[in-house]
């Protein structure tokens, strides 16, 4: 891919969202934006946590600090006129109050007093509120060190990770990065309070997303939309009042960039009702499918007909429409020339779940309340796969209550019409390759989910081989999450994936897109490469309760970016076509 989706976004023009957060130290400012407040109740959040506050108490600011980033409407006109600032979501009784003594003082009784009563190592971080002070706290007293300047150093002499390992380390780095990159999945709400802005208090005629959240990549730095407006300078300022105050990066006849709070820039492109369909396609496009596509159409920009639509543009090229998430430089220009694009998967297609965890691991749900909540979605299958015995952190399940849970589920299977419960298991992947139950265990569930979630470290090298043994058992059946990235949080271990899709091949075992936003793993370019092989892919939730279910959706995104039909995918079958694929 030439666009890289991780988060090495370009740096923000010097000052653009620096000049909006003013330190909460100075003057109360004349006017406060919602991300000025958002900050104050952030280092609120950090203080409390200090103080060993009661940890849902500091979530509950941590989380209405997020929302307050993304909301549109200025915090500090609704305090002046008055108005309930608990109909938002997020926002309760106790940080309404605390929005109204921001609003009206500029700061916040408790947060001075805590600040005050702080140790110097608490207040040396006071700046960087989504450092945990706690863990900073013994980072200092381990390396003998007392600033923030020190912390970064041994950030990046690599002293952190050697003495307190990588997680610290990726904790330190994201509270020190100012982050400029959102999950696709938090970008939605983003992006809904954005259109709803464009098209009523800013009078847009019409309003599009386009760009890296059209095509559905899975983490994005940027927010554009296409617009239809009679009065394009008149929106520009109206959207320099979003959130309060939104800083204008620059700006063109028909064109402009602002710098939201959230992080992520937000572009506007306008156009005209006759050209809609040309800069539709102009935005969305990456650049390497861009440059196949003029290829065919000649220069974009110089085009003289008109495009209404994204559909008038294709025909008039002899091409076959091209999904939004498919335009990203691979072969999609020359397939759709060949009228040979493929039939995305939807979210209908899907006939069943593959893996989703209980309360007999460390789900939230039952297994029938699981069970039902996929059957009310309209599937007819539920693999549960929870943890297996030595996960102990997931509380894995033991030799014994597996055997017992086989059971239970063959007696509700028996009570079930038209709905089956799948006898599974997400079983980890040993450090030696070896899997963590018995065979005559294995051989008693339907299929299993095996996944690595232990000894990151190994390198390349032993970390694929771990996997090719592995997959050497007969009752292996689906890799989980294939690489254990997170998103923004760590980049996941390093394998050959080419040798493992080639040992699933030749073995018969398939891989899952895991649908949690942070994962999404396989990447779409793995599951391509995937489906290149032949090799099957479920798209599963990895659900740990029946609320993360519809989060399949993010999972199907992967799958059609990644070109994915239905017949690729194991879970659009019935259980009937799935059972004898599962026999080794
Ligand atoms: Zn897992
Ligand atoms: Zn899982």
């Amino acid at each position: 891919m030439a666009e890289k989706s991780t988060h090495d976004g370009r740096p923000y023009p010097p000052g653009a969202v620096i000049a909006g957060r003013a330190g909460a130290n100075s003057e109360p400012p004349p006017f406060l934006s919602n991300a000025e407040i958002a900050d104050r109740l952030a280092s609120l959040a950090q203080l409390l946590s200090a103080q060993k506050e009661n940890p849902y108490k500091v979530k509950a600011y941590q989380r209405a600090a997020a929302k307050l980033r993304n909301m549109s409407e200025s915090l500090q006109e609704l305090v002046q006129d008055d108005a309930d600032l608990t109909q938002y979501a997020g926002i309760g009784d106790a940080i309404a109050s605390a929005i109204r003594e921001i609003v009206q003082t500029g700061t916040l009784r408790k947060l001075e007093t805590l600040r005050v009563q702080a140790t110097p190592a608490v207040a040396s971080i006071n700046a960087h509120p989504r450092l945990d002070p706690k863990r900073v706290q013994r980072i200092y007293k381990k390396l003998g060190i007392s600033s923030v300047e020190e912390l970064r150093e041994k950030l990046d002499s690599g002293e952190i990770e050697k003495v307190l390992g990588l997680r610290m380390a990726q904790h330190v780095r994201q509270g020190l990065t100012e982050t400029h990159a959102m999950l696709l999945y938090r970008a939605d709400d983003l992006r809904t309070a954005v259109e709803e802005f464009l098209l009523s208090p800013c009078r847009a005629k019409r309003a599009e997303v386009v760009g890296k959240v059209r095509r559905r990549t899975e983490v994005i730095e940027e927010l554009s939309f296409v617009i239809e407006s009679d009065d394009f300078p008149a929106v520009v300022a109206r959207l320099e009042r979003y959130g309060g105050r939104t800083p204008l990066v620059s700006a063109g006849k028909d064109n402009a960039v602002f710098a939201l709070s959230s992080g992520v820039l937000l572009r506007l492109q306008r156009a005209d009702p006759k050209d809609w369909g040309l800069q539709m396609v102009a935005c969305t496009g990456s650049k390497a499918h861009l440059r196949k596509l003029t290829a065919v159409t000649g220069s974009l920009r110089e085009l003289k007909a008109s495009f209404p639509t994204e559909q008038d543009f294709y025909k008039k090229f002899g091409l076959q429409y091209i999904e939004p998430e498919l335009r990203e430089g691979y072969d999609e220009v020359e397939r759709a020339a060949k009228n040979v694009l493929p039939r995305l998967v939807t979210a209908e297609d899907i006939r069943g779940e593959l893996h989703a965890h209980s309360t007999s691991s460390d789900g939230g749900d039952s297994i029938e309340d699981m069970a039902e909540a996929v059957r009310e979605r309209g599937c007819e299958y539920i693999g549960i796969s929870d943890h297996s015995q030595s996960l102990k952190i997931a509380r894995g399940v033991s030799v014994e209550d597996l055997w017992a849970q086989i059971k239970y589920i063959d007696r509700l299977n028996s009570r079930l019409r038209g709905f089956r419960i799948l006898k599974s298991s997400e079983v980890d992947i040993l450090a030696d390759g070896s899997l963590d139950y018995p065979d005559e265990l294995l051989r008693e569930l339907d299929y299993t989910v095996c996944s690595i979630h232990s000894r990151f470290g190994l390198d390349r090298q032993q970390q694929s081989e771990r996997l090719l043994r592995a997959m050497d058992n007969r009752y292996f059946n689906i890799l989980g999450h294939a690489t254990g990235r997170l998103l923004l949080k760590r980049p996941g271990y390093e394998i050959d994936v080419d040798r493992v899709i080639g040992q699933a091949r030749k073995n018969g075992c398939f891989f899952e897109i895991n649908s949690s936003p942070d994962r999404l793993d396989l990447s779409a370019e793995n599951a391509r490469k995937a489906k290149a092989a032949g090799v099957l892919v479920a798209v599963n939730t990895d659900a740990h309760g029946t609320g993360e279910l519809p989060l399949i959706r993010c999972g199907i995104d992967q799958a059609r970016r990644a070109g994915l039909e239905k017949t690729a995918i194991l879970n659009c079958l019935p259980w009937q076509k799935l059972q004898p694929l599962f026999r080794r």
